[in-house]
């Protein structure tokens, strides 16, 4: 077995057992292949282990990848900072968005999504942790910012992604994630039709899942050490 198909059937033993102690069934967080940075070569292995579902973070680099693996039949998840200038991109060739932050963007999205492909899944990530990450709306815009996108055309809102600061403390992690699901719930119970929890990745899925995590997004414990060179400054 190659590095890359183990590498994910030890990330599916993480996520079996970590749904396992948190009383849910066996396969109650989907796993996002986080491929960015990561050669189109490294897709086709994971993809040849089973993996469908890919995340990636910078549009450039996204639709060189897309374009060269346009023979699978993958799903492309937008996982970055998106800046209004590439929205169309994004529109037109990824399945969801996983950080969607103003209403500025989903309306393009929204306007951009080509009518012959269904409406662009969308998560509205949340800034919980404050300090630590600029990106995301505040938790209590969070809600309604999803009903405002619920109303869209070419979207479907289907939860709330966040990226909390990195702690080694599982409590903190967790008090994170719960944040997160409060959210979720409220925003459910006044009819929202959200089915995603998008949080968790390499260091803290268990934290994630325990909280009610519906996906993770795992890129290191996959594909390995990113090359920070790569990672530009969005
Ligand atoms: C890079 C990235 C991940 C993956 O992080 P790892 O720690 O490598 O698992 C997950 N989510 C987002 C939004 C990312 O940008």
């Amino acid at each position: 077995m190659g590095a890359i198909a183990a590498a994910l059937q030890a990330c599916a033993t993480r996520i079996e057992t970590a749904c396992a102690a948190s009383g849910r069934d066996a396969h109650c967080a989907r796993l996002l292949a986080v491929s960015k940075t990561f050669p189109a070569n490294a897709i086709r292995e994971a993809h040849a282990a089973g993996q469908l579902a890919f995340g990636e973070s910078y549009v450039q680099e996204a639709l060189a990848k897309l374009a060269v693996l346009a023979d699978l039949p993958l799903e492309w998840h937008f996982i970055g900072p998106l800046q209004s200038n590439k929205s169309r991109a994004v529109a037109e060739h990824f399945a969801w968005v996983h950080s969607l932050e103003t209403e500025r963007i989903a309306r393009r999205l929204s306007e951009q999504r080509p009518p012959h492909l269904p409406a662009l899944n969308v998560c509205i990530q949340v800034n919980v942790s404050g300090e630590a990450s600029k990106h995301g709306v505040a938790p209590d815009q969070a809600v309604r910012m999803a009903r405002t996108v619920a109303a869209m055309p070419g979207l479907r809102v289907r939860g709330f992604m966040t990226i909390p600061e990195a702690t080694p403390d599982l409590a903190v992690q967790r008090a994170r994630f719960r944040q997160l699901a409060g959210l979720y719930d409220q925003a459910r119970a006044l009819g929202l039709p959200l089915d995603t929890l998008s949080m968790g990745m390499s260091a803290d899925l268990e934290a994630a899942i325990l909280e009610g995590a519906t996906m993770v997004r795992v890129g290191t414990a996959i594909f390995g050490a990113r090359d920070l060179g790569k990672e530009r400054a969005t």
